[in-house]
């Protein structure tokens, strides 16, 4: 690490899938889709229930009004197609995530140097960012970590559907980011596995560090970060970091 790298690093933000969490990502959507179609059965059949979730999600994920919370833009999408209302599917998710969530821990395994990285950024004084797709509740990213062996705490920030207004892979999901824990981005450091999600944070004045533990390829063109390796490695890079 040469010298101007000191100090250069004040924020380290870090994607959870595929990078903090060991998720066999194949198997878990199918899962989580099947379990959480199951809890709507008596009101959607599951075709059209999948069609209206990704349709919602996929509206949430393109939303670009910063007074728009993500989650409002899902619901009133969601309830818009089915013809159900807020009231009436709020008790079913939040049963959901309570009874069923748990049972897909799994397919997520603990990261073998996860702890380690965190234990290390916490040590140098980094504000650190849970940045995981804030397309999920609260309660599914802590349940997640939970599943990594990771505590909550050790984050100044967890994104969720319910705190942010943007999704991956729109820059100003990491503007936001920047602005709510009051670091300019030029000080903030994103670490993840999927080359667009993660990667596009340059697009926002962030540096990137890409985690090839479990490397999500979704555009097959020529990858860019700044930094690039195993997360057993962005420990060593944190550690020259000075203080
Ligand atoms: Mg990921």
């Amino acid at each position: 690490m040469t010298a101007k790298n000191k100090h250069k690093y004040k924020a380290l933000l870090l994607d959870l899938d595929g990078t903090l969490l060991t998720l066999d990502i194949e198997q878990f959507i199918p899962a989580y889709i099947d379990a959480l179609s199951r809890r709507f059965k008596e009101l959607v059949n599951k075709d059209l229930f999948v069609r209206h979730l990704f349709g919602a999600t996929n509206k949430m994920v393109a939303n670009d009004d910063p007074d728009q919370k993500n989650e409002n833009v899902f619901y009133q999408e969601f309830c818009g197609r089915t013809g159900l209302i807020y009231d009436q599917i709020k008790p079913i998710i939040d049963n959901f995530y309570r009874d069923d969530f748990p049972k897909l821990s799994c397919w997520g395994q603990e990261h073998p140097h996860a702890r380690e990285l965190i234990k290390t950024a916490r040590q140098k004084d980094m504000q650190l960012v849970l940045a995981t797709n804030p397309i999920f509740p609260a309660t599914a990213v802590h349940q997640r970590l939970a599943w990594g062996g990771l505590d909550k705490d050790d984050f100044h920030l967890i994104t969720a559907m319910d705190n942010m207004h943007f999704c991956k892979p729109n820059p100003r999901y990491y503007l936001e980011i920047s602005s709510k824990i009051d670091c300019p981005p030029e000080e903030c450091l994103m670490a993840g596995n999927d080359t667009q999600e993660d990667l596009i944070a340059a697009k926002a004045g962030m540096d990137t560090y890409l985690v090839e533990d479990h490397i999500l390829n979704r555009t097959d063109g020529e990858t860019k970060s700044n930094h690039r390796g195993k997360l057993e490695d962005l420990i060593g890079l944190i550690k020259t970091l000075e203080h």
